[in-house]
C-alpha cells in the first residue's frame, strides 16, 4: 500500500470505500471494549490478593498493636523505610498515607491555596496562580488545577522530558507562577524518562516565586516492561538539596499498579522542613492513615528481592499486551504516512499521534464502533489539544483477543479518518 499522502484524490476515494466497508462489517459486531484507563487486569490484581492475608486477627502483634490503634502520622517506620528504598531517599524525608498519591496531590494544592507553604502568602490570596503542564500529560494532574482556578501553560515534552528553556523562563521569571506537574519516569501518557541533565535543570532552577514546587509523580518508578533495557531518573530530591534547593520538590509515589488499585498504600516524600511544615496541617486533618495496610504491604514483601520478582510478573503480564498494541499498529499503519506511536519501556500507555485535526473524530468513530477510549483532548490542559492529534491508548486491562480486536478497530478509524482528512 502506497503511502495515504502520496494518493491523488481517486486513489483516496477508492481506498476510502474500501475501509468504509471494513469498518462498517467492525461496527456489526457489536463489540464493547474499553481502552480508556490504564486499569490494571484481574490476572495482575490475582497477583497480589496475598496481601490481604499478611496480616489478620492471628498475627503476632507484639509492640506492633499500637498499629492497631490511633496515632503514628507519618507512617509505620517499616513502610518509610520501604518507600524510601523505592525513591532512592532517607526514611526521615517520607510520610507514608492512604492508598491514593492522587489525593495526596490534591491535598498539597489545597494546602498550598489555603494555608500557604513555609509561611507564604496561601494562593487563595493572590490575584492569579499559574501552573506548568508537560504535554502530552495525566488528566487527573490536569483536573486539579482546574478545580482550584490557576491558569494552566502547556509545556512541549520530547524525548528527554520537558521543553527546558521554557520551563526557567516561566519558572525564573514570573512570580505567579507556583508549580509544575512532572511525571519524571514511563511518563503518562509519552513513556519518556526525563534525562539525567533535565532533573539537574530542574534541581538548578531559580524560582522567582519561593514558595514554587516541582509536583514530582514518580506513579511508574517501579513499572518497567523490560528486565532490560529499563530506564531510571535521577533522584530528584538529592539533586535539589545538592543544589541549594531542597524545598523544591513534592515527591509522590504508591502502590497502586503494583499490589491492589483500590487497596494500595500511597507516600510523599520531601525535605525535612517542608515535610514539618505537612505535618502540622496533617495533624488538623487526621490522627493517622491505615496502618494495618501499610503493616500488610510490608509482610507481602518482606522476603528479599520480593517486590522486584513480584514487578516481574506484573510484567510479564503486561508485556504481551503492549507487544499486541505495537505489532497490530505497526502491521496496519506504519506504511501510510499518517500516525506516529510510542513504545513504552515501562509505564501503562501508548501515546498515538494522529494526523492534525483527526483526533476527536477518531475517538467518535471508535466509539461508535463499541470501543472506548480516553477521550481526545484529555492528555491537555482543560481538554483541548492545540493540534487535535494526541490519542492515548491504555493496553493493561483488555484480555488479549479483545485488545487485539479493540486495537484493529481503532487502525481503521485511523485510516477512514485521515482518509477523509486528505480528501477535504
Ligand atoms: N499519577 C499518575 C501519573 C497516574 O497515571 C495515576 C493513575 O493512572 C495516578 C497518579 C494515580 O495514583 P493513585 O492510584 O496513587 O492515586
Amino acid at each position: 500500500m502506497k503511502k495515504y499522502t502520496k494518493l491523488n484524490h481517486e486513489e483516496l476515494m477508492s481506498v476510502h470505500a474500501q475501509v468504509s466497508k471494513e469498518y462498517e462489517r467492525m461496527k456489526a459486531l457489536n463489540v464493547n471494549l474499553n481502552m480508556a484507563r490504564g486499569k490494571p487486569d484481574f490476572e495482575q490484581i490475582h497477583l497480589s490478593l496475598g496481601v490481604l492475608d499478611t496480616v489478620d486477627s492471628h498475627y503476632p502483634f507484639g509492640d506492633k498493636i499500637n498499629y492497631c490503634n490511633y496515632g503514628i502520622l507519618d507512617g509505620i517506620d517499616e513502610a518509610k523505610q520501604f518507600f524510601a528504598n523505592i525513591l532512592e531517599t532517607s526514611p526521615d524525608q517520607v510520610i507514608v498515607y492512604g492508598n491514593s498519591s492522587l489525593t495526596i496531590m490534591f491535598d498539597q494544592i489545597s494546602r498550598g491555596y489555603t494555608h500557604g507553604y513555609l509561611g507564604n502568602k496561601p494562593w487563595c490570596q493572590l490575584d492569579k496562580i499559574k501552573f506548568l503542564c508537560p504535554v502530552p500529560g495525566y488528566d487527573r494532574h490536569f483536573a486539579i488545577t482546574e478545580h482550584f482556578g490557576f491558569e494552566m501553560i502547556n509545556i512541549p515534552m520530547d524525548e528527554n522530558g520537558p521543553d527546558m528553556d521554557l520551563v526557567e523562563e516561566y519558572v525564573n521569571n514570573d512570580e505567579s507562577v507556583k508549580g509544575i506537574w512532572c511525571v519524571p519516569q514511563y511518563s503518562n501518557p509519552t513513556g519518556v524518562t526525563y534525562s539525567d541533565e533535565v532533573v539537574q535543570r530542574f534541581a538548578h532552577l531559580k524560582p522567582a516565586a519561593k514558595d514554587f514546587r516541582i509536583f514530582w509523580d514518580n506513579a511508574y518508578v517501579l513499572h518497567h516492561l523490560h528486565t532490560s533495557p529499563r530506564a531510571h531518573v535521577m533522584d530528584i530530591l538529592k539533586a535539589c538539596k545538592d543544589a541549594g534547593n531542597p524545598n523544591l520538590v513534592f515527591e509522590f509515589c504508591s502502590t497502586s499498579k503494583v499490589t491492589l488499585p483500590g487497596a494500595g498504600v500511597a507516600a510523599l516524600a520531601t525535605s525535612l522542613e517542608n515535610k514539618a511544615d505537612i505535618l502540622k496541617h496533617m495533624s488538623i486533618q487526621c490522627i493517622g492513615h491505615d496502618k494495618i495496610n501499610q503493616l500488610r504491604h510490608i509482610e507481602f514483601f518482606k522476603r528479599p528481592n520480593s517486590l522486584n520478582k513480584h514487578m516481574e510478573k506484573q510484567a510479564r503480564l503486561l508485556r504481551p499486551k503492549f507487544d499486541t498494541v505495537s505489532i497490530v499498529l505497526s502491521h496496519e499503519l506504519s506504511r501510510l504516512n499518517i500516525a506516529t506511536w510510542t513504545k513504552p519501556l515501562g509505564g501503562y500507555f501508548v501515546s498515538f499521534n494522529a494526523m492534525e485535526g483527526c483526533a476527536k473524530e477518531i475517538v467518535k468513530r471508535c466509539q461508535e464502533a463499541g470501543v472506548t477510549l480516553t477521550s481526545a483532548g484529555a492528555t491537555y490542559p482543560y481538554g483541548k489539544d492545540p493540534h487535535d492529534s494526541n490519542i492515548r491508548l491504555a493496553p493493561s486491562y483488555l484480555p488479549l483477543d479483545d485488545l487485539q480486536l479493540a486495537t484493529e478497530i481503532f487502525t481503521i478509524c485511523v485510516k477512514l479518518v485521515s482518509l477523509e482528512k486528505l480528501m477535504e
